[in-house]
């Protein structure tokens, strides 16, 4: 069986884990399969890399940031290669580039195009333990190396399970596999043993940060099976795959989990005129600017028939990435004359906390639960936003961690088994 191992960055901190993932993988091998490992960069080597780079250099190029970010997965991969050596098999460890991952051009946020992974096959025929870097590759227009964007080496692991038709992908983290929520959060949060890929997607796109979003999508495209899992016990972990709730014959759940997201901010756009085409005008500047919006809410328009100074305008409030706001910002402030606002409020003091199931679709009441419990707990909402199987507030930042286990008790998804979180900053 070929099979496909991702391990992240808190699983090899230091040399003492990264000789503990070396006797994981040859433990793997030693049971008759073909083995190709995803690294990650060690610890916080990224974050620690761009903290340099902005001591050089203030806006670095971003053609110079991949190359230097890249260099993050190449040492763990080749330090893996050779405490592998070491237990008596042979590994080989590979770019990205190397090993066939094709990309777009677009440094920092490049997106997987093609796979091409002849070296890794001829390794593998070998006997090889082949050891990829992740989060890389390589641009197929400028040749130029290019990353996936931050956490991507998830990404890179299901699409090369997709791209080797490897029996399926195991994703080693520093928990014990996907929870009802943030175990750093709510103590009593429980392991899912298995959720299909339009939970976890919600669950991604929602701050849940245990799996890239772009992972997800990519493994619900290519129908990989994904087993989340800690690197640190031997425990079942999670599941990530299609399920017939009703060949299983499992009772399909209210409610999977409680996500939460504090990277978001609130722009205000205040006293727009209530006329046609001004939101389009603004959310294509925004769009203009590259950037995703998330929530929208626009007010009724304030005192129609009065006649004051905003009389016939009205509020319109989005939710973006905070490290987007500057930027949204100034792009719309240069558009105040021609739109007619009044001005912008932004808030980066908030946080977004989701509850998802696709339970709900076929059980009403989930929105009231939900809505009763931050109620019971003092919690207030500012802005809402639903998906069929999703129901996302905004509220304070420093209100989150209250919300998330208002919401987590509510739907009585609280176990009586501490959950264990074994590293990581959570940086
Ligand atoms: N090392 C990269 C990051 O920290 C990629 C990854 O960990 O998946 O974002
Ligand atoms: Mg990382």
């Amino acid at each position: 069986m070929r099979v496909v191992q991702k391990f992240g960055g808190s699983s090899v901190a230091d040399a003492e884990s990264i000789k503990r993932v070396a006797r994981r993988v040859v433990a793997t091998k030693e049971r008759g399969h073909e083995v190709v490992v995803v690294i990650s960069a060690m610890g916080d080597t990224t974050d620690e890399l761009l903290d340099l780079a902005k001591q050089v250099s203030p806006h670095p190029r971003p053609r110079e940031l991949d190359m230097l970010l890249t260099t993050g997965e190449r040492m763990s991969a080749a330090l893996l290669a050779m405490a592998i050596n070491d237990l008596g098999h042979d590994a080989r460890s590979l770019t990205g580039s190397q090993a066939g991952v094709i990309t777009t051009g677009q440094h920092g946020n490049a997106r997987i195009i093609d796979i091409t992974p002849g070296r890794i096959v001829s390794a593998l025929e070998d006997g090889d333990i082949v050891i990829v870097a992740g989060f890389q590759g390589v641009s197929q227009s400028t040749k130029d190396v290019t990353t996936l964007g931050r956490g991507a080496s998830d990404t890179t692991a299901v699409a090369l399970a997709a791209a080797l038709d490897a029996a399926y992908c195991e994703i080693y983290t520093d928990v014990d596999g996907v929870f009802t929520a943030d175990p750093r959060i709510v103590p009593e949060a429980q392991r899912i043993p298995q959720i299909c890929y339009e939970e976890m997607l919600e669950m991604a796109a929602s701050g849940a940060k245990i799996l890239h979003l772009r992972c997800v999508e990519y493994a619900r495209r290519e129908r990989v099976a994904v087993h989340v899992r800690s690197s640190f016990s031997d425990k079942p972990g999670t599941w990530v795959k299609d399920m017939e709730y009703e060949e299983t014959g499992m009772e399909q759940p209210l409610i999977s989990g409680v996500a939460h997201d504090r990277s978001e901010a609130k722009i205000t756009v205040v006293g727009v005129p209530d006329q046609i085409g001004k939101a389009a005008r603004i959310f294509g500047i925004i769009a203009q600017a590259d950037i995703n919006v998330d929530m929208i809410v626009q007010n009724i328009s304030h005192d129609p028939d009065g006649g004051g100074p905003m009389s016939g305008r009205t509020d319109i409030s989005f939710t973006l990435g905070q490290d987007n706001g500057a930027k949204a910002i100034a792009a719309l402030e240069a558009a105040k004359d021609e739109i007619g606002f009044a001005e912008i409020i932004y808030n980066d003091a908030i946080g977004k906390v989701s509850v998802i199931g696709v339970g709900m679709r076929t059980h009403p009441g989930v929105t009231a639960r939900f809505f009763a419990a931050l109620a019971a707990a003092g919690v207030n909402i500012d802005m809402i936003s639903t998906s069929e199987i999703r129901i996302s507030v905004v509220v304070a930042a420093d209100v989150v961690d209250t919300a998330v286990r208002a919401a987590h008790s509510a739907f009585e998804l609280d176990s009586d088994e501490p959950a264990i979180v074994y590293a990581g900053t959570g940086r």
